[in-house]
């Protein structure tokens, strides 16, 4: 039952309603005087509901599409500026247990050298880091109470934020790691980090056979021949050119990810 105020993932995350949102947006799209009340409340930069922005994503009007693209860029640069804000991600320790098929850190790679950083280590990377510009961190650990607790991940922050290295210290530091206790949300709270993605609760029930099938939309907003990829064709397009991050459910770590670098 979907509830968007409960605390249970698997109330406010609802399979149902994500599909009934979809199928609602796709009949309004075509509603010029909804779209249009959905752009001008966009406009007071107050946020949208799901049911909304829903209704945006089907909209393949050139017209309408134009402005949307004009009154998306008014709203980015009067919420964030003239400012793109990246964070650098930092892994930690590639230890995991679990078994993401999409992910070399996944427990049965026996193929590669596991390692857990050491807080001195942790300090040459941030300060590398610093020295090529960054100035806010993401850091990512797999999923291993033994090798990866939460200890470990408080000291590694707290080592982050004393570093004073040239222009001084990282502002920002967010975290990648397995779910936890609502306890361990609060000292990770306490220790001053910006955001975790971590979470649980299935996204949808949409199998990926299903999201494969959808076609891709170009920049302006048209379909194009081109299908959802799987992700062994980016890895081998992107091979030795390009990172390839990607941000999946997935059972422990919610909002979890994946990444290759060849
Ligand atoms: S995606 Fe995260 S949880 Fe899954 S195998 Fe990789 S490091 Fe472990």
């Amino acid at each position: 039952m979907y509830d968007v105020r409960s605390l249970d993932s698997n109330e406010f995350i609802d399979n149902a309603e994500i599909l009934e949102s979809l199928e609602e947006g796709r009949k309004l799209a075509s509603d010029r005087t909804e779209v249009e009340r959905i752009l001008n409340k966009a406009r007071e930069c107050r946020g949208l509901t799901h049911r909304e922005a829903a209704v945006l994503l089907f909209v393949d009007d050139e017209e309408t599409l134009k402005s949307m693209y004009a009154l998306a860029r008014e709203i980015k640069e009067h919420i964030y500026g003239r400012r793109i804000v990246m964070f650098a991600p930092l892994y930690l320790s590639n230890y995991c247990i679990n078994s993401c098929s999409y992910c070399p850190y996944h427990a049965k790679n026996k193929h590669i050298c596991r390692k857990k950083l050491t807080q001195e280590e942790i300090k040459r990377e941030v300060i590398a880091l610093q020295d090529m510009g960054h100035k806010r961190l993401a850091l990512e650990a797999g999923e291993d109470p033994l090798h990866n607790p939460i200890e470990y991940i408080l000291e590694s922050i707290d080592t982050v934020y004393h570093i004073q290295h040239k222009n001084g210290a990282i502002r920002r530091v967010n975290v990648n790691i397995a779910a936890t206790t609502i306890q361990n949300y609060r000292k990770l709270h306490d220790a001053g980090i910006g955001n975790t993605t971590t979470g649980s609760g299935n996204l949808s029930t949409m199998l990926s056979s299903t999201l494969f099938g959808y076609y891709l939309k170009d920049n302006q907003g048209r379909a194009t021949q081109f299908k959802v990829p799987t992700f062994e064709p980016i890895r081998k397009t992107a091979s030795g050119r390009a990172k390839t991050q990607l941000r999946l459910p997935h059972r422990s770590h919610g909002q979890s990810h994946a990444g290759w670098n060849r």
